[in-house]
């Protein structure tokens, strides 16, 4: 493990004394501070205004009981969380995630991770995040309705267009934004659109929304690759998982060239030589809400493997869109050692520091979660905004916008990184200038 600054190991040892047992979110916290000695040294004013040590601190946690009967009439009682971390530059904005490892742990590191992110996009959002553990996975949908509407109970007090403003995350799709978009409109008498995102496009969701992260984290690793005079182009790619992300990531790396070769879901991975059929899998994972194995039966160029790791697959490119630690020093060496150059999160937090570190020392370019997969909430920011002068832009003009986000934030971190002596360092770049601009929104807000 590296030193931290002298300035910044006491907000860590604050951290770790504040929240025992979160270590996802010392993991989260961890990551950033270690990219900030250099802006402590260039600015004192920060240190003097504990900016840090009330960065790691969320503004409000709010912690309930979800209530709900099951088709079978017995009582089933999960947890609902919402961690609003840092309003500084905005209302609260971030996810929602429904999967039964969810607790406070988790749900700070998405929060903390949140507030860098939503800042890289350069719009007026905070960083806030939630959910629950309660598994929509063989839920009906009418248990999962009747879920959503009793989360969405409690959660109504704490939310609204200008506080606090929800999306979807893993477990939260079309189907439970819907139910809970149904609930806070109930509740409250108003149609307010604005006060959640990754809404229906026949109820005031944006175009793209939907593909955003996915699109998004392909932009962003297109214009790394432009950077050095590269391109997606004949290039062999994994990408893990099989959800939102995972989908849409594998379909623009097509669309740009390259050949997604294995894709995954909790229950192991396939590997299709002929290149994802991505119609295929959607209707496996989507439509069906099915198991990564069907796709393999459907597809005779494919093959399921339930043992090991995806990351044995050799590629070029390799882009973790599963979910958080999916990615280890050993899985890191391994794709290291099979020629890969590039790696992108399109997850939060899917790589662990080790890996990291493997993928540093290896010369392998690592760009992480936080900018990479930015253009969901980016895109979220592009709903809030045709929500408030109620208009609806078309797909491309949308797809425009997100893809100059992404290479807006793409060009920060890189500019950062070189600002700050760590070239092609996009983890320093990508903390930096995140920070940078909450610490100044937080140093004129005065002591709040
Ligand atoms: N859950 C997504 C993320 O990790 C999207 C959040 C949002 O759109 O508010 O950034």
């Amino acid at each position: 493990m590296t030193q931290l600054h002298p300035h910044l190991a006491p907000v860590f040892d604050e951290v770790l004394h504040r929240n025992p047992g979160e270590s996802e979110f010392h993991q989260a916290v961890f990551e950033v501070l270690e990219s900030l000695g250099p802006v402590v040294t260039k600015r004192p004013d920060y240190v003097d205004a504990a900016i840090l040590r009330r960065i790691v601190e969320p503004e409000r946690q709010i912690i309930f009981r979800v209530p709900w009967v099951d088709d079978a009439s017995n009582v089933q009682i999960n947890r609902g969380f919402r961690v609003q971390f840092n309003s500084a530059l905005g209302p609260f904005k971030g996810g929602l995630r429904f999967h039964p490892s969810v607790y406070l742990g988790i749900v700070k590191f998405l929060g903390f991770e949140q507030i860098f992110k939503n800042s890289l996009t350069g719009m007026p959002i905070g960083g806030g995040k939630g959910g629950s553990d309660f598994d929509p996975k063989g839920k009906s949908d009418a248990e999962v309705m009747r879920f959503c509407q009793s989360f969405m109970t409690e959660l109504s007090r704490h939310i609204g267009q200008y506080t606090d403003v929800p999306a979807g995350d893993i477990g939260v799709g079309g189907r439970e934004l819907g139910y809970l978009f149904g609930q806070y409109k109930r509740l409250t008498n108003a149609y307010e659109s604005g006060v959640l995102t990754g809404k229906g496009l026949t109820w005031g969701g944006s175009q793209v929304r939907k593909e955003a992260t996915g699109y998004g984290t392909i932009y962003f690793l297109d214009e790394v690759l432009h950077s050095r005079g590269d391109s997606f182009e004949g290039k062999r790619v994994v990408v893990s998982g099989s959800g939102n992300v995972a989908i849409y990531a594998i379909e623009k790396v097509q669309q740009l060239g390259g050949t997604v070769v294995a894709c995954s879901d909790s229950s192991g991975y396939i590997v299709d030589e002929a290149g994802i059929d991505v119609e295929l899998l959607q209707d496996v994972k989507e439509v069906r809400r099915g198991r990564i194995a069907e796709y393999a039966e459907r597809r005779p160029s494919a093959s399921f493997t339930s043992e090991g790791s995806i990351w044995q697959v050799a590629c070029d490119i390799a882009v973790p869109c599963a979910t958080q630690n999916e990615l280890d020093e050993s899985d890191a060496n391994t794709l290291a050692a099979n020629g890969c150059t590039l790696v992108g999160e399109g997850a939060n937090m899917p790589t662990t520091q080790a890996a990291a570190r493997v993928f540093a020392s290896a010369g392998v370019t690592f760009a992480p979660g936080k900018a990479v997969n930015a253009g969901g909430v980016a895109t979220s920011a592009l709903e809030m905004q045709q929500n408030a002068s109620r208009d609806s832009w078309t797909f491309e003009h949308t797809d425009d916008r997100l893809e100059e986000i992404m290479k807006g934030i793409h060009d920060r971190c890189a500019e950062t990184a070189d600002e700050y002596g760590r070239p092609g360092d996009y983890v320093a770049g990508a903390n930096i200038a995140g920070f940078n601009r909450v610490a100044d929104a937080m140093l004129a807000l005065g002591v709040i």
